[in-house]
């Protein structure tokens, strides 16, 4: 599922490609994947222009001239192509929602799954977002708002860390990552982390997803033709997706194990 290094990665492509420009046509072959019907949905794009794209969590915001917002999430095999109308070869996946711009050149979301296209306004904006935790690039999350979120928390750390109440944007990837940056196993319960570790795990969280959002994220397929950056971020992980593979510290092989039901990966050497 794209994080935050990925959902980054769409969104400074999203905004070099299709800010300023004023959609002129909107396809949907998928119903379920927008929240109102095709009508309203399509005569309240047509003739806007999109002004912003800004991400909470894993979710993208598209704010529009008028006034409203388009809110998206991925989810697990979300993906966004960028092209032009008869570029359909190149897509990711099966298109669900089209969206068409005066110069010719087309947004596609492709296999959006359980993710979605909600049309809001600012009110339904905030009850999109609502209960999201801190985020971990923000100035908010300083040692003291991260170690507090644990308190009197008594469960395994990395489901913890995945839990988008308690920071958003986080997910498999960069908490496996995480995990390995500050020596910590998985299934550690919280109570019997020490203050030091936590404040490894700490810097490690911004860290981690900063050098992501420079390599482009994980996601493999292509935002456009010429996008030559995306996947950049899969060399450079140490232990996500790398089960059997030799750790890089140490040379032992890398765990694979299922985590409340997420695959998990460490190295039972460098982490205690
Ligand atoms: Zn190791």
């Amino acid at each position: 599922m794209p994080e935050i290094p990925e959902m980054e990665n769409y969104r400074s492509m999203i905004l070099r490609t299709v800010t300023g420009k004023q959609i002129a046509g909107v396809w949907v072959e998928r119903p379920k994947t927008i929240n109102v019907t095709i009508a309203e949905f399509t005569a309240a794009l047509h003739g806007q222009v999109i002004d912003n794209v800004t991400r909470r969590a894993k979710l993208l915001v598209f704010h529009l001239r008028g006034g409203l917002y388009m809110v998206t999430h991925m989810m697990l095999d979300g993906r966004m192509y960028y092209g032009a109308a008869g570029d359909s070869e190149g897509l990711p996946g099966k298109p669900h929602v089209i969206i068409g711009f005066s110069d010719d050149t087309r947004l596609f979301f492709c296999d959006l799954g359980l993710g979605f296209l909600h049309l809001v306004n600012s009110s339904g904006l905030e009850r999109e977002l609502d209960g999201l935790g801190i985020e971990p690039l923000s100035p908010e999350f300083t040692l003291g708002n991260f170690t507090g979120l644990f308190t009197k928390r008594r469960g395994v750390v990395k489901p913890l860390l995945m839990d988008q109440k308690l920071i958003a944007g986080l997910g498999n990837a960069y908490s496996n990552e995480a995990l390995f940056a500050a020596g910590i196993l998985p299934d550690r319960k919280i109570p019997d982390i020490g203050p030091g570790e936590m404040e490894k795990l700490w810097q490690a969280i911004p860290r981690i997803l900063r050098e992501a959002v420079s390599n482009g994220g994980y996601i493999e397929e292509k935002y456009a033709v010429w996008d030559n950056r995306s996947g950049g971020q899969i060399p450079h992980f140490m232990v996500y997706d790398r089960g059997g593979e030799p750790c890089r510290v140490c040379g032992n092989p890398v765990r694979e194990t299922k985590l409340n039901g997420r695959w998990t990966y460490f190295c039972n050497i460098c982490q205690h």
